[in-house]
């Protein structure tokens, strides 16, 4: 997210926001609860993220996305989430397999 959009948001906004403490960097649906403009830097943002547990985190502006989601920007992150969602889906075809040819073998 630009500097501009970061500072543009407002309490109340549906957004994206990956969880920099998982090591998938899940993104879950959350809501702005807090904004503190601040002079010269950028806004420090208090989001809420969808769920039981209703975490309210302080993300880095990166780990934000406004909704739409736009995939005309690059997201390392969501690369990251990408990369582990197609890993799966290919280790489960692989196990598919496995279960087939032991299938054929009995
Ligand atoms: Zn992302």
């Amino acid at each position: 997210m630009f500097v501009f959009q970061w500072n543009s948001m407002r309490v109340g906004e549906r957004v994206m926001v990956h969880d920099d403490l998982d090591a998938g960097f899940g993104l879950a649906p959350g809501i702005v609860k807090y904004v503190e403009t601040r002079d010269h830097t950028p806004n420090d943002v208090t989001i809420r993220v969808d769920g039981e547990t209703s975490q309210l985190v302080r993300p880095r502006r990166h780990a934000v996305h406004m909704l739409p989601l736009d995939r005309r920007f690059s997201c390392w992150r969501c690369d990251v989430v990408a990369k582990a969602s197609n890993g799966a889906n290919a280790s489960n075809e692989a196990n598919a397999s496995n279960g087939d040819g032991q299938r054929a073998a009995a």
